[in-house]
């Protein structure tokens, strides 16, 4: 499985703020290379604005994002929630698991609403679940999961549909540092493997494990790039 080349042109977020108008994002071009990058920035610099633009939750005022050969925001509603289905996965600071289902149903889910049959959703989910070490965990509600554990589940339910594209919004946020090194690991693995992973992180262990880092300030974003 190898990643989408995923891009923006000149991509610009302006929001209505009182009487006059806030550049969350301006004028952003950027090829996004295979493997991890990190954006890094203060509260409040666009880099949520960022990730909702390559995500199709949020529109551009202008720009585009392409992904592949796809021009993104030119889908429609309904055809943006299918090409996510297919080709990104998405993990939260919270790891937004559904309550009432167990870890190895909550793995399976976006399997069945992309009508993988039974048995096969069951395989994949299991071997998903072992990789992230919690094969002993696949009837536990998430409720019954440590915050790593769960989180641990939320990123096998991302890499379950094997997404070229995996968007992270503070994924290590609400762990211990052990936790966090974990779940880490489990994001590096699909970037080694040439997918396309992007986290926002205020974390600096975790932006310094990344290939690349996009720094954001005020709408602006920079590559920060290390000798
Ligand atoms: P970050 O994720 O870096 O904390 P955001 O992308 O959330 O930053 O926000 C960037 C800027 O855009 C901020 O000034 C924020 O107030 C503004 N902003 C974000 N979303 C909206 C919105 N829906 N309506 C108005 N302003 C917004």
């Amino acid at each position: 499985m190898s990643g989408l080349a995923l891009r923006t042109e000149d991509l610009s977020r302006v929001y209505p703020s009182g009487d006059g108008q806030v550049t969350a994002l301006s004028s952003f071009s950027h090829t996004f290379r295979p493997g991890m990058t990190a954006v890094v920035g203060p509260s409040g610099s666009g880099k949520s604005t960022l990730l909702n633009l390559l995500a199709g939750f949020d529109t551009p005022s202008s720009g585009r994002v392409w992904v592949g050969d796809t021009d993104l925001h030119r889908l429609g509603e309904a055809g943006r929630a299918d090409f996510r289905l297919r080709h990104y996965g998405f993990v939260f600071q919270s790891h937004n698991l559904v309550a009432i289902l167990s870890a190895q149903e909550n793995i399976e889910f976006p399997l069945m609403l992309a009508g993988v049959p039974p048995r096969e959703r069951r395989d994949r989910a299991r071997a998903l679940l072992a990789s992230v070490g919690l094969e002993r965990r696949s009837r536990h509600m998430p409720a019954q999961l440590s915050g790593g554990e769960a989180q641990r589940v939320a990123i096998a339910r991302a890499l379950v549909s094997e997404p070229e594209v995996l968007l992270a919004d503070e994924p290590t946020g609400n762990l211990d540092s052990r936790s966090g090194g974990a779940v880490l690991d489990l994001l590096m693995a699909p970037a080694r493997a040439g997918r396309t992973v992007i986290l926002i992180t205020h974390d600096p262990e975790v932006a310094a494990r990344a290939d690349f880092t996009l720094r954001v300030r005020d709408g602006e974003v920079r590559e920060e790039v290390y000798a």
